[in-house]
């Protein structure tokens, strides 16, 4: 098979309930929403893409409703009677069209794989080299800002077998009160779990050179964005001066980023994340420039449903060097998921699912159950506002 006609795109933005409110510097949030993208083609092979954002368009910009408004209106038609395969073609398409907007693009161009894994039956991994690992280290989120509730859900996770790295995502209250925090489960936990802090660009230089000493004498073992995404040199300075590693997230979504980033020796760590950089492709490239100039990956998350979190083990199968893991753990997160089989969970990390194409599917009750009421559906050039079934 040598053509794919995309026949038709349609977008539907899912709200999948959490376990538990999820905080993050900027806001809190008790659903997780995404974007479900289903591409069909004319000889019956269906892609299907998820785009995702932590909550808002705190991170980037890009909410759910953008996203769907940017792939109905401006690269939905872009795909109509185009051939699947010809993906390079197409993303230049799209960047041509619209400027930024990675998360769209990312969601569209997992569904553009899954379906050209599917058509040569063969898994997304293949497409990138083929896979190098079947399970990735993952850490969980501590984010309820009580030190307390937070050592007992990481007791939980360690008890269970889910995680025995934590992150503590920061700067809802001020650096002094996260700084104790994180020292008070650092303490409770040390010896069994590796703890790690993401402030989410909230301390200026200043802060963030008093309390990086602080968390490395307490234990910590990384410090994830401390300074706005803007200041590499300032990051720069904070690695130089640091005994323990400074990554970088916000400040690296483009492949030039990730080389600037490099140069300046701003962080010794990236990491990686699917949508901030516009897709699978985009990120192995981000991987490549990371892993020639010495800077160590991470896989980080937006906390994916299980269909996402399938589409990043995928990728994160043809990384052979994770040492720190991360922290693609969205399902964990889910009181409700958006996929039949659910991503499977042991002995700390997460695993490769076996199939062809992304290797998940969506259950289609779950999507009739938790869609958002209007739909709007691209198809040729009629374009029609339609209400939910
Ligand atoms: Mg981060």
């Amino acid at each position: 098979m040598n053509k794919l006609e995309i026949s038709h795109v349609e977008t539907v933005i899912v709200d999948l309930p959490l376990k538990r409110l999820q905080r993050f510097s900027a806001l809190g949030s008790h659903t997780q929403s995404v974007v479900m993208v289903f591409v069909q083609t004319a000889e019956g092979v269906q892609g299907i893409g998820e785009s995702v954002t932590p909550s808002g368009p705190w991170w980037s910009g890009e909410s759910v409703e953008t996203i769907k408004v940017i792939i109905d209106t401006y690269l939905a038609p872009l795909l109509i009677g185009a051939n699947t395969f010809d993906l390079t073609r197409l993303m230049a398409a799209m960047d041509k069209q619209v400027y930024a907007n990675r998360f769209a693009k990312a969601g569209v161009e997992m569904a553009l794989l899954d379906a050209v894994g599917k058509a040569l039956n063969v898994p997304v991994h293949t497409l990138f080299g083929g896979k190098v690992r079947d399970s990735l280290p993952v850490a969980w989120p501590l984010a309820t800002g009580d030190p307390e509730q937070e050592i007992g859900e990481a007791e939980q996770m360690l008890a269970d077998g889910y995680a025995r790295n934590f992150k503590l995502k920061m700067g809802a209250v001020d650096a002094d009160t996260d700084v104790a925090r994180a020292l008070r489960i650092a303490r409770a936990l040390e010896g069994r779990a590796r703890v790690r802090v993401d402030p989410n660009e909230s301390w200026d230089e200043a802060t963030a050179a008093r309390a990086i000493p602080q968390l490395a004498d307490g234990g910590i073992e990384m410090v994830e964005q401390p300074l706005p995404r803007w200041n590499l040199a300032g990051s720069a300075r904070l690695t130089a001066a640091s005994r323990i590693p400074v990554m970088l997230d916000e400040s690296i979504c483009t492949s030039h980023e990730m080389q600037e980033a490099a140069r300046l020796h701003a962080g010794s760590i990236v990491s990686l994340k699917i949508m901030k950089a516009g897709g699978m492709r985009a990120t192995r490239t981000m991987a490549d420039i990371a892993m020639s100039a010495g800077v160590t990956l991470y896989m980080g998350t937006f906390l994916e449903s299980s269909f996402g979190t399938g589409a990043n083990m995928q990728l994160c199968a043809t990384l052979a060097d994770l040492p720190l893991g991360g922290e693609l753990v969205g399902p964990l997160l889910l009181a409700e998921d958006i996929c039949e089989r659910r991503a499977e969970y042991r002995d700390y990390c997460l695993w490769l699912q076996d199939g062809v194409g992304l290797g998940v599917s969506v259950d289609a009750d779950k999507l009739k159950a938790f869609r958002r009421d209007r739909t709007y559906s691209s198809h040729a050039a009629d374009s029609t506002t339609r209400q939910a079934s």
